[in-house]
């Protein structure tokens, strides 16, 4: 029987890491726990083995669950190509650029940023290649990021950049992911800001909950509920935005 599940009755957390160890001794039952309350998941990948278990937990599931494939730009960089087969993956990523960490030396700064920028094209390539949108990663590098953007598609998620920032990002078409930091940073300005069309909502779990403690999918209610706040509308109509957002985004390729 195919249950239809109105968007305005949904939620699509489009940055999960129920692919990581956190979630090995409940994983399904949290799975289970979400798809009940009509809570969609992607879950992103990080590197070559979270990419693969987050396709072998989308297979486990009909509809609701979904996978990246990616490499983040802190972990060493991984050929991912061959896992690029399952017709459960929805973006590559995330992928991008972190300069956190980066050395206070010049020339080992310059071969740090390099190395990142050269994975990241590695990537933007399979996602241009299998015409999937990009989730992105970007940490005190946006105006290194920015130009890498040309001719993708994606959202940057946790946007935590100025309105300088966003701008840009809006105008090269890119959606914006909010998560739990909305609640420790003062993003109310770019939140509103944002419009509503390019809103994604995020948990980022098992990080950036609400609270320290863990958190999961169930989270993105919490977000949900805030951002509609901070942008005076109401609870539902946000809903229904923003998974028609994240299924116009994501999930195209697999409904249509
Ligand atoms: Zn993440």
């Amino acid at each position: 029987m195919l249950v239809v599940i109105f968007l305005k009755d949904m939620l699509i957390d489009t940055h999960a890491h129920l692919n990581f160890s956190e979630f090995d001794s409940d994983r399904d039952q949290i799975i289970k726990n979400c798809l009940d309350n009509n809570i969609w998941m992607i879950n992103v990948g990080t590197s070559f083995e979270s990419s693969k278990k987050s396709i072998e937990i989308a297979e486990k599931y009909s509809e609701g669950v979904y996978a990246t494939v990616g490499v983040h730009p802190m972990n060493e960089s991984e050929d991912i190509y061959s896992l690029m087969q399952s017709d459960k993956i929805v973006a590559v990523g995330e992928a991008g650029l972190d300069y956190y960490k980066r050395p206070k030396n010049k020339a080992k700064r310059k071969e740090f940023e390099d190395k990142q920028k050269e994975a990241f094209l590695i990537q933007a390539n399979i996602a241009k290649e299998f015409d999937l949108p990009m989730i992105i990663h970007c940490r005190y590098a946006h105006k290194d990021m920015i130009p890498l953007l040309k001719d993708l598609k994606g959202v940057i998620h946790c946007f935590t950049g100025d309105l300088d920032d966003l701008e840009k990002y809006l105008n090269l078409g890119f959606y914006i992911g909010f998560n739990g930091i909305i609640f420790k940073l003062d993003l109310d300005d770019v939140i509103s800001k944002t419009p509503i069309e390019r809103i994604l909502i995020e948990t980022d779990c098992p990080y950036l909950g609400p609270t320290d403690k863990r958190n999961d999918p169930i989270d993105a209610i919490r977000v949900a509920k805030r951002i509609a706040e901070i942008k005076g509308v109401d609870y539902d109509l946000l809903k229904e935005k923003t998974s028609e957002n994240a299924k116009r985004l994501f999930l195209g390729a697999i409904q249509s």
